[in-house]
Parts: structure tokens; C-alpha cells; sequence
């Protein structure tokens, strides 16, 4: 029989985070730039909590929030949405964040189905709740995220932030409950199907966050200044709201200035040194750097998630502008990290060439993610860098279950979450993902993996962005189609994108045909949206192949 420790079983609460930053980094900093008029705005950690109690007070005697209860938000990076966090979650209620890139009818469908009490808004949202409000019969409250002077500017009734919060007093004793209580609702992207409500606890926050804050994960110390231009909206911006103040880092917000131009404005005068996103991001800030003849030497990392990094990104950032690429992994379902990709000593003596290799895998398991790949049968694959499998993870900050049920078959009996993600794992834990289990390319009995072919395809000069997706073939069973958005001004050029790729991917790999689109479709997170192609080229025939 084991011995029962005397240890203390204090709660794990978000609240703390935030307490924590008041006494210990009270002075550090929250810049945003403010989505009502793009405008900088500056308060620091013990100002923020102050403002977070007047919030709490407001949520609990005039909003008439309830412990449980869903408040929805629709917003942008920005201190306000920052103690929105903490005071909806403190006060027991979870934080709904809905991502606004949605379609108006998905929003209406989520809002509903979450249950939420009240939506808090940015000005940029007004026109689209002024078109869904009549149908959210469940919202009691529409909060502007501004002062007074830009209620004009919504025909929906609503209330402001800053006259919701004025009068509230600064002294809240934050509660203590159970740590298993739910603190934040965010649906997946729907990328791959119908949205599912993703319920983060308490603790698996704060260990996340504590997780998020290692040498070898994010590396977040006192000295960082972090800009999270991924999204509050998606996956709680990677968990950089809780990292951030617990290790007392300077938060720089950018609000809805995601263009290369106001991304380089806010590194250069905030001197940023960690910034993290997706792929599309960094493509549009790499742009604006070529065109302006800027730099970014203040920055030391960014972080690159969501989608695989592609090569060119890597040495266009790593090799003209002197930042470390560091690819991290993970999903909704996962808080999100997984894995990051950070070098062991080992490495330190490899050339270029090799390192380049390993940092184009996903990374290395971040401690607490418990990782297997398996086979269509179900069995477990070796740690071999070569075998390929579904992924399946458990752990404290991986959902145990789907809001309200959904989508139970995504969890095995024995207590695992498949991710949908095909990948192998090496004898160091690097995982290397070599394709979305929906969009492998089944080619006569074998897998291509579509995400190499894309990336060996964006590598080409004219090529902007590249999907490669399996389409039926008569003889193969699936044969690769590679869709390409071409670079501004290039020449669509198949032949020459076709040379490029021999001599990068094996023969079989090669695409059966190349078809030019306008514009790559996004979906709401960033990264292009297969089952829209898939729309497109419905009941496509390669060229010369009888059906
Ligand atoms: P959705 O699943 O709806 O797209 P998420 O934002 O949760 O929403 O996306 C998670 C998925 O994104 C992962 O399952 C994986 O397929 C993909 N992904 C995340 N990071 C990477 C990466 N570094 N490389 C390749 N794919 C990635």
C-alpha cells in the first residue's frame, strides 16, 4: 500500500495567475493596440486586475451571471478581452470564445448551443451582430468593448464596456472551487467537420500554462514581451494569456492589426521579442519585409503553429532576418500544445542542411502529452522516425469529451483522444506529421503525404500557396491534384513547378495535374480549407484519363 503524503491540495484556479502577476509584476505592462481607434493603450498588470474586479462585480450584480453560466466573446487581442478571461472565469462562469470569422448562421448555431448569456464585441463585429441578434434569443446582454462614444456605431441595443464596469468597486474576493470547473469554451475550427465545444478546466490552464512557460516549450521569463498574433479566439491564443502574466512577461496586443505592416510597427516600438501564429501570418509580414527593405532584430523566436511550417518560411525568416523558427503542434483538443520543436545538444554540430531537417518536423512532446501512434487495426507502432499512424494523446489539459457529447467516437476505451493526425515518432520524440488522416493521398496501396508535397511545391518561386488533395483515379484509386495560388505577378507555369518538384519528392508522388486558383480558400483560422477545394473540384477527371 502506498503512504498518503502530507501535502497540501490547494485548487488550481486561474484567478491566481492573474493575482500572482498583481503582486509580483504589478508594474510590467499590457500594450494594445485598441480595435475602436487604433489607437496604443497601455495599463500594467496591477491596473488590470483592479479593472478585472470592477468586471467581476459587474458580471455577478448587473449582468446577473451565474457560476456555469456561458459568456460569449467576439473580439480581438486586447486588455479588455485580457479581463474578460480572468473575471468571467474567476467568477465560476466560462469564457466563450467565438471566433468571428465564422459564417453568421455557424455563429447563431454556436451561441445557441453553448447556451451563452451575454457577447462582448469589438466595433469591427457591429454589423455582424447587428445582422445575428434577432436570432440569439438566449444572449440577455450585447457589450461593446469600447467607452460611450462609439455606441453609434451599433444598431443592436446594447451596453458599453467601460460604463459597464465605472462604477463597479475594486475589491472582489475571488472564489475558490473546484479546479475540475469548467473556465473556457472554444469550438474547433470545423476544418474537418461540424464545430465541437471544447471545455478547458482550471487546472488544466494553469498547468498548461505552467507547461507553456519551460526553457524548451516557449522559454516565457520576466524579460519576454510577448505578441500573440494568433487569436484570443483560437485555442485561448495558444495559451498566452494564462504563460504571460504567471511568468510576468509584457503583453503586446495587437487587436485586429494582423498585416505585416502593423505587426512590423508594433515589433519595432514595443521591442518584441516572442511572437507567435500561423503560417499565413508570417508569409504576410515576410512580404511587407521584402517590399520595405525592414528588419526585425529585436525579435528572438516565433513561434509557428496551426499549420506545418513550410521550408521556404524557415530559411527566408532564419537566414535573412537572424529569428529561430520554432514549430510547435497541437489542437483545440489539446489546449493546444502537444509538442515544440526545440534542438537537443546533440544537434549543436550538424550542418545546415540536417538541421533544417529536424526543424521541419513538429517537435518534440512537451512533458505531460502522452503520445501513441497506432494503425488502422488499432495496434502500436515503434518510435522507429518512420512509421506512420494515427495519433492518439492523453493528458491533463487534453479534453476527455466533446461539449454536450458530440463526436464520442474520437475517444478510445482506454481513455485516449485521437487527433486525426497520421505521423511518425523518432527515438527522440520528435514527431514529424505527415498528413491529416482525412487527407492522406491512398495512391495504389500507398500514402502520400499531402503536406510534403505542399511544401516541397511552395518552395517553387512562383508559388504563393499550395494544397495538394487525392482525387479519384480509375487505375490508382486517388492520384494527387495540386491546386496553386500563384505569387502576385508570377507566370502560371505548370510545366516548370512539375521540373521543380523531381527533384525534390519520389516519382510517384508527382502530381497527376495542376490546376491555378485566384485565391486560396482560408477558413476561419488560418489555414486553407480542403473541404472547400474539394467542393471545387468536385468530380474532377485528370487531363487524358478515361473515367
Ligand atoms: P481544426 O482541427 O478545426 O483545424 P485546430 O486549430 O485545433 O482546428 O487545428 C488542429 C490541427 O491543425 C491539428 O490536428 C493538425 O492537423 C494541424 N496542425 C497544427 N499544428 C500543425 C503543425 N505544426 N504542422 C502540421 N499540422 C499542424
Amino acid at each position: 500500500m502506498t503512504l498518503r503524503a502530507h501535502m497540501m491540495d490547494v485548487p488550481l484556479m486561474v484567478s491566481d495567475i492573474l493575482v500572482h502577476a498583481d503582486n509580483c509584476h504589478g508594474q510590467q505592462e499590457i500594450v494594445t493596440l485598441l480595435p475602436e481607434s487604433l489607437q496604443i493603450h497601455r495599463q500594467n498588470y496591477s491596473q488590470t486586475h483592479k479593472r478585472t474586479k470592477k468586471l467581476a462585480n459587474a458580471l455577478t450584480n448587473d449582468l446577473g451571471i451565474e457560476p456555469g453560466d456561458r459568456v460569449a466573446t467576439i473580439a480581438w487581442n486586447s486588455h479588455r478581452h485580457f479581463e474578460l478571461y480572468y473575471a468571467i472565469s474567476g467568477v465560476g462562469a466560462v469564457v466563450h470564445t467565438v471566433n468571428p470569422r465564422l459564417d453568421p448562421k455557424q455563429l447563431i448555431w454556436m451561441l445557441a448551443h453553448a447556451e451563452s448569456k451575454a457577447v462582448f464585441f469589438d466595433v469591427q463585429f457591429a454589423p455582424l451582430i447587428d445582422g445575428i441578434a434577432a436570432m440569439c434569443p438566449g444572449v440577455k446582454n450585447w457589450i461593446l468593448l469600447s467607452d460611450a462614444s462609439h455606441a453609434d456605431k451599433v444598431q443592436t441595443d446594447c451596453l458599453t464596456y467601460e460604463e459597464v464596469i465605472k462604477d463597479h468597486s475594486e475589491d472582489f474576493d475571488w472564489p475558490v472551487f473546484d479546479e475540475n470547473a469548467a473556465c473556457g469554451l472554444c469550438y474547433t475550427s470545423g476544418t474537418t467537420g461540424d464545430p465541437k465545444g471544447v471545455l478547458y478546466s482550471h487546472r488544466s490552464s494553469v498547468l498548461h500554462a505552467m507547461a507553456t512557460m519551460g526553457a524548451d516549450v516557449m522559454g516565457v521569463g520576466a524579460s519576454g514581451v510577448l505578441l500573440p498574433v494568433v487569436p484570443m479566439f483560437h485555442v485561448n491564443a495558444w495559451g498566452i494569456p494564462f504563460a504571460a502574466p504567471m511568468a510576468g512577461a509584457k503583453l503586446v496586443m495587437p487587436g485586429p492589426g494582423l498585416d505585416g505592416a502593423t505587426l512590423h510597427t508594433l515589433i519595432d516600438a514595443e521591442d518584441v521579442s516572442y511572437v507567435a501564429g500561423v503560417p499565413t501570418v508570417w508569409l504576410g509580414l515576410l512580404n511587407y519585409l521584402e517590399a520595405n527593405d525592414k528588419r526585425i532584430d529585436n525579435v528572438k523566436r516565433v513561434l509557428i503553429g496551426g499549420s506545418a511550417l513550410p521550408e521556404a518560411l524557415l530559411r527566408a525568416y532564419e537566414d535573412k532576418y537572424g529569428v529561430i523558427m520554432q514549430q510547435g503542434w497541437g489542437m483545440t483538443e489539446m489546449s493546444p500544445l502537444g509538442t515544440v520543436n526545440v534542438a537537443l545538444p546533440k544537434h549543436a554540430d550538424l550542418s545546415r542542411e540536417d538541421e533544417i531537417k529536424i526543424k521541419l518536423k513538429q517537435g518534440r512532446l512537451v512533458f505531460g502529452v502522452g503520445m501513441r501512434i497506432v494503425d488502422d487495426e488499432g495496434n502500436e507502432l515503434p518510435w522507429d522516425g518512420q512509421s506512420s499512424g494515427h495519433v492518439q494523446v492523453r493528458g491533463p489539459w487534453i479534453a476527455s469529451a466533446y461539449f454536450k457529447g458530440a463526436g464520442a467516437e474520437s475517444f478510445t476505451d482506454d481513455g485516449w483522444f485521437q487527433t486525426g493526425d497520421v505521423a511518425h515518432l523518432d527515438g527522440d520524440g520528435y514527431m514529424t506529421i505527415t498528413d491529416r488522416s482525412k487527407d492522406v493521398i491512398k495512391t495504389g496501396g500507398e500514402w502520400i503525404s499531402s503536406i510534403d508535397l505542399e511544401n516541397a511545391a511552395m518552395g517553387h518561386p512562383g508559388v504563393e500557396m499550395a494544397a495538394a488533395v487525392g482525387m479519384p483515379h480509375p487505375k490508382w484509386q486517388e492520384r494527387p491534384l495540386l491546386v496553386v495560388q500563384a505569387k502576385e505577378g508570377a507566370e502560371k507555369d505548370a510545366d516548370s513547378i512539375i521540373k521543380y518538384l523531381s527533384g525534390q519528392v519520389p516519382k510517384w508522388w508527382l502530381p497527376d495535374a495542376i490546376e491555378f486558383i485566384d485565391a486560396m480558400p482560408i477558413g476561419a483560422t488560418g489555414k486553407m480549407l480542403k473541404t472547400k477545394l474539394r467542393e471545387i473540384y468536385a468530380n474532377y477527371e485528370f487531363p487524358g484519363v478515361d473515367a
